[in-house]
């Protein structure tokens, strides 16, 4: 099995989609190798494409602070997101794009082995809760194969719509018992665990 560092140099040469041609740096992912909480966001905008790092503009600072009020900073966690390259115009990842860049966050998952996945927006939602509507599932969790996935609006999202400030910063404070729960939670057979807590 690869490590981390590996991985990111596969996905550094990757030029599988169009808008490999027109990134300025790769966004792989960063953070602790043993995260037990893995924070999957949507793809680099401009701030991420410059500097090659997750979340470092405006919805980074956001997530950063989101983070602090449950006494974590981004070191603790792993961040990464839904595609690696920055779509341009910052629009809405492709379906194909989306289909390419599965591969890495999958492999990714794999390494870290997080107890706790949050998904960070629609996109990043769509691939772990398919058909389910963000407003719907926000705030809540599920667990399978003995990890814990929960949905969470994108702090980008937040940060233009005032009303979703409180929502997201909730939906945060939450994390803390999931994780302490992750362990003692019986997994259902059949159908996956929705969490009742929420
Ligand atoms: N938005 C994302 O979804 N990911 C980033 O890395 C930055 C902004």
């Amino acid at each position: 099995m690869s490590t981390l560092s590996e991985l990111y140099e596969e996905i550094a040469l990757c030029k599988q989609c169009e808008i490999a041609k027109y990134r300025t740096k790769v966004v792989p992912g960063e953070g602790a190798e043993d995260a037990n909480i893995m924070f999957i966001g949507e793809a680099p905008g401009w701030h991420e494409d410059q500097q090659g790092r997750p979340f470092v503009g405006p919805a980074g600072q956001y997530l950063d602070e989101l983070l602090a009020s449950i006494n974590l900073t981004r070191k603790q966690v792993y961040i990464a997101n839904v595609i690696k390259c920055r779509p341009s115009g910052n629009r809405d990842p492709l379906p194909t794009e989306i289909h390419n860049c599965r591969k890495w966050l999958d492999h990714q998952i794999e390494l870290i082995h997080p107890k706790l996945i949050v998904t960070l927006g629609r996109y990043s939602m769509a691939m772990f809760f398919p058909g389910k509507s963000i407003s719907k599932i926000h705030g809540t969790a599920q667990k399978r194969d003995n990890v814990i996935y929960y949905a969470m609006y994108h702090p980008a999202a937040a940060l233009h719509q005032q009303s979703l400030r409180q929502v997201i910063e909730a939906d945060m404070l939450k994390i803390p018992s999931l994780l302490a729960d992750a362990e003692g939670i019986t997994e259902a057979k059949e159908q996956p665990q929705q969490l009742s807590m929420f």
